[in-house]
């Protein structure tokens, strides 16, 4: 941007939404479902497929949602999913003063209800006080269930038996209930006027693709309504992220993907990165996209790209990485004093510390 530029440099950027709960519950299969209707319905390229994350832009989301979307309603633009689901990468993603994720899907199978990995989750959801809603998952195996792949929930429940209607009620109801146990105040999500107050639950099948648009469409809505001024970014300044994963990658030595939620990382950028022992100092050589399938050869997996503003996942190629972890700072210096960046960055190792300690 040059100095004549008149443009506002603050910018919404897009919220960073986590799947957890109990396993087989559902959680790879929903991530699989999203990006799976996301590439359907999108023109090619319209996902994209960050290191570590899959961006869903608002006009696929409201694709997907159909009528229940009206994309001129929001101007956040879309919404950036974790690829790894799990509590624990969840608790390990850390941002300055709290979770990595902006949102969370807390994914409770209907049949199976609440299990010990549910309670955990919500446990670090509370503590977090990251805003999440409940995909009731597995609707289509409540039995004499009639498929309607990829339907609104309302459409796919109205063509159900009376049975059936009331096999699905007592589970989400039971599910309703746990959730009060917990102390969190829940509803059917078409119930819920404060997303803030009470945790909407959606009914969904990862499989059929059943209540997806309405999860997507409660996602971006909570995000829109509530979160609204935390994704004011400085698009234009210095990158602010998180270590995802410290990975050798052949050609490049070891490289760090990382979840960058303000500014921009770019290829001549000196960075600060939390090390095992002390803040590490290092130039970018190289940031790193995955290539996109259809143009994937042998020689390499990534390209090459010269800048990228958050939020969103890249590979980092740079020297003196090899002392790196998962879930550390990163943070680009650019032009300010690098004495106060490597402050910043220790001073967050300091709070990771403390957090990890009090989990034990
Ligand atoms: P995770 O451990 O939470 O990531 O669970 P997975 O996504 O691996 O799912 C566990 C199992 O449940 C797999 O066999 C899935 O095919 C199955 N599954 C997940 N979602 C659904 C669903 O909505 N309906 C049905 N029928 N099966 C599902």
């Amino acid at each position: 941007m040059s100095d004549t530029d008149t443009r506002d440099p603050t910018s919404l950027r897009t919220p960073i939404v986590a799947v957890l709960g109990h396993v087989d519950h559902g959680k790879t299969s929903l991530l699989d479902k999203i990006r799976g209707s996301a590439v359907i319905e999108g023109e090619a390229g319209a996902i994209t497929q960050h290191i570590g994350a899959t961006a869903v832009p608002l006009d696929i989301i409201s694709t997907i949602a159909g009528d229940l979307v009206d994309p001129d309603d929001f101007d956040l633009p879309g919404l950036l999913f974790i690829d790894t689901p799990g509590h624990h990468s969840f608790t390990t993603l850390r941002s300055r003063g709290g979770a990595l994720a902006d949102i969370a899907i807390l994914v409770v199978d209907v049949n199976d209800g609440f299990q010990p990995q549910t309670l955990e989750a919500l446990d670090i959801l509370k503590r977090s006080e990251t805003p999440f809603i409940v995909a009731a998952n597995k609707i289509d195996t409540v039995p004499g269930w009639t498929e309607h792949e990829d339907a609104p929930i309302n459409d796919t429940y109205e063509s159900q038996t009376d049975r059936v209607r009331e096999r699905l009620d007592e589970s989400l109801y039971e599910i309703i209930g746990n959730l009060s146990d917990e102390g969190f105040s829940a509803d059917l999500y078409w119930r819920v006027q404060n997303f803030q107050r009470n945790v909407g639950v959606v009914p969904v099948s990862a499989m059929t693709g059943e209540g997806v648009p309405d999860l997507l469409t409660v996602m971006m809505g909570l995000s829109q309504r509530y979160m609204k001024e935390e994704m004011e970014i400085d698009v234009a300044g210095p990158g602010v992220g998180t270590v995802l994963e410290v990975k050798e990658e052949k050609g490049f030595g070891t490289t760090i993907d990382t979840v960058l939620y303000d500014g921009t990382i770019r290829a001549d950028d000196t960075l600060v990165v939390g090390g095992q022992n002390e803040p590490i100092v290092t130039e970018v050589r190289a940031l790193l996209q995955p290539r996109p399938l259809a143009e994937i050869r042998t020689e390499s997996r990534f390209e090459t790209v010269e800048e990228v503003s958050a939020a969103s996942g890249i590979k980092v190629a740079a020297p003196d990485l090899a002392d790196a972890m998962a879930g550390a700072p990163v943070r680009v210096v650019r032009d300010r004093d690098l004495d106060d960046v490597i402050a910043e960055v220790q001073a967050e190792l300091a709070d990771i510390a403390v957090d990890t300690a009090e989990e034990g």
